[in-house]
């Protein structure tokens, strides 16, 4: 840690394996390259800290520690030089944009009234067609452009991909095309250098990056960061090992390094440590960066009790900030299975949520299998899994959990704690996967389906998450995993907004609609098991009902009818008069036409919404 004044800086490093008086502080002029001008050998404070006290005014140098396993930032810098090797001496101060002081998170009831927006930063705004002039990069978010594309669109929160600092892009180059999705962590708690609009100035990535926030709070957007905490990018170059080797990862029985994540090392929450450590991490995104949230990475790779605790000390700051994560790790860890935050611990694991891939894979198709389809390709026995999605993964009493594809039981107390979607930067994003399962598919057929898997997700009493750009109807050229593909697969093509406007339209009266009426959102388990209630309907057709002005609505009944077959179905409803709001692939609050009696007919491959 660096603790800076006018008057002096004082460095201190939390090393308890080091040699006595082995512990050397360098401090450099630049953030890369040159020769230290200044070497220390730091003071043993108690049986692990180590000490030095440099005088004089620090502002704008450089510092790297090291115990003998080489020179690193430490495991907490707050700010760093370009590619993140040294630590740099900032007054963080000097970094608040104006008006920080007076920023202020947007208000929110219940996660359930979210929608958030998983966007990268590169994907985003990178391509000419956006209009954006800081392409690629944080100030992107600021630009009124930006801005109005996501309020249009109706989102309220903005789940940014790995934005601290990691390995993989080259700062120093910032002229040549890089890509990584950035789940390579390097340094934890400072802002990644690529996304900021100069790199070599440690003070500027992390005032752009509360620029990004500060405007997207004005606009009542919040802010969510996808934190990675589970892997290093790699052991023998990460701050951990430099600081403390082996006390941070797990190990197998063998003594190998364990590998729950497919990264190559996986990390030891259980310990002390390294659970103050992703503690300290989030206290310090949500106090000095205004963070709104948290998506955990391989959150089935942390134990238990440390999102437990996690989740404690946010609800002290705030507990509206939302924390989910993926319920699952990518391979085997080193600590027993029931102990860790899986999504089948999720009851253990109060107000923290999991993403669903009972209703993802229903709709689309397993992980597994890009070519394989789901519900929206005509695949059969699929409903039971959208219906656990549509309650929020729930106990509900007319879900027969036996025909549910992964689940034997409910794994929610609240639908709060269930992450409905259909598409995330993982894998296919929708538009190819329906390709990729559907060889001979249409345009037409291919919007209708689009439309019909995000009206399942948005009408999921959990919590709707959607991919940036599938409201542009994106693609990524077919591309599974894109983590480190170019631009030329990643980046939204702003010109759909023009070729499909269909589909931004649908979504965004969607989003509107889910907005307006809390029956859509009733945030308590309690009432989705009073007040919606499922239909009966014919194989490859979805359909349920919102009674009772579920959660305060206007409208006493809804009836949500979500039909996969290439054929017009019936649905029986109780006798009455209906008004359309959603039909055949739009979307319009104030009435699409009305409907009498006691059936509602629902249009090929696509979605029905009527209330009374
Ligand atoms: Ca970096």
């Amino acid at each position: 840690e660096m603790m800076y004044s006018k008057e002096k800086t004082m460095f201190i490093l939390n090393a308890p394996t080091a040699q006595k008086s082995s512990v050397t502080l360098r401090l450099y002029k630049q953030g890369q390259g040159g020769k230290a001008y200044k070497t220390l050998k730091m003071k043993k404070l108690g049986d692990e800290r180590w000490e030095a006290t440099v005088k004089g005014d620090l502002k704008g140098k450089f510092y790297t520690f090291d115990i003998g396993k080489g020179e690193t930032p430490g495991i907490f810098a707050k700010a760093v030089g370009v590619n993140g090797k040294r630590g740099a001496i900032v007054d963080l101060r000097d970094t608040d944009p104006e008006g920080w002081a007076n920023d202020v998170r947007p208000t929110l009831n219940n996660p359930c009234d979210l929608v958030i927006y998983e966007m990268h930063h590169r994907d985003f705004s990178v391509d000419i067609s956006s209009g954006l002039k800081n392409k690629g990069k944080f100030l992107a978010l600021t630009e009124p452009k930006a801005i109005e594309h996501l309020q249009r669109l109706g989102v309220n929160a903005v789940h940014i991909l790995p934005s601290y600092d990691y390995a993989s892009v080259d700062e120093s180059k910032p002229d040549v095309p890089q890509y990584n999705w950035g789940y390579d962590p390097l340094n934890y708690n400072v802002p990644e250098g690529s996304y900021s609009t100069d790199a070599a100035t440690p003070t500027t990535r992390i005032r752009e990056f509360k620029q990004m926030v500060q405007a997207l709070h004005k606009a009542g957007i919040r802010v969510i960061l996808d934190v990675v905490y589970n892997h290093t990018f790699d052991i023998n170059g990460s701050n951990f090992q430099k600081t403390y080797p082996d006390y941070f990862y797990r190990k197998t029985a063998e003594g190998k390094y364990s590998d729950g994540t497919g990264c190559g090392n996986e990390t030891a929450s259980e310990k002390p440590l390294m659970r103050e450590f992703m503690k300290e991490s989030v206290e310090y995104w949500v106090k000095e960066y205004h963070i709104d949230g948290f998506r955990f990475d391989l959150m089935g790779v942390h134990d238990i009790e440390t999102m437990n605790e996690i989740r404690a000390m946010v609800d002290k700051i705030d507990p509206s900030i939302y924390i989910y994560g993926e319920g699952w790790s990518a391979g085997s860890c080193a600590y027993p299975q029931e102990k860790l935050a899986m999504k089948a611990h999720a009851k253990q694991l109060d107000g923290i949520g999991a993403f669903s891939d009972e209703m993802r894979d229903a709709l689309r198709g397993p992980f597994s299998d890009d070519h394989k389809g789901g519900f929206l390709i005509g695949e059969p026995n699929q409903e039971e899994s959208i219906k656990f999605g549509i309650v929020g993964a729930i106990a509900h009493p007319q879900i027969d959990m036996t025909k549910v594809n992964y689940s034997r039981e409910a794994w929610t107390n609240e639908p709060s704690q269930m992450v409905a979607y259909v598409s995330c930067h993982d894998d296919m994003c929708l538009t190819d996967r329906l390709r990729a399962t559907m060889p001979y598919i249409t345009d037409d057929e291919l919007i209708r389906l689009d439309l019909l898997a995000q009206t399942a997700v948005l009408t999921s009493q959990g919590v709707p998450f959607i991919l940036a750009g599938e409201e542009m109807l994106r693609d990524k050229k077919g591309v599974h995993n894109s983590f480190r593909s170019p631009d030329s697969i990643n980046r939204l093509d702003w010109n759909n907004l023009k070729r499909y406007p269909q589909v931004f339209d649908y979504y965004s009266g969607l989003i509107a609609l889910r907005k307006a009426h809390p029956a859509f959102r009733m945030g308590k388990a309690e009432e989705v098991r009073k007040n919606l209630e499922f239909v009966d309907a014919p194989k490859g057709v979805v359909a349920f009902r919102l009674k009772n002005n579920a959660g305060g609505d206007a409208w006493q009944n809804i009836y949500v009818v979500l039909n996969s077959q290439k054929t017009p179905q019936n649905v029986k409803v109780a006798e009455g008069s209906y008004t359309k709001v959603v039909a055949n692939g739009k979307v319009n609050a104030e009435g699409l036409g009305l409907i009498s009696g006691s059936t509602l007919t629902v249009a090929p491959q696509s979605a029905l919404i009527v209330h009374d």
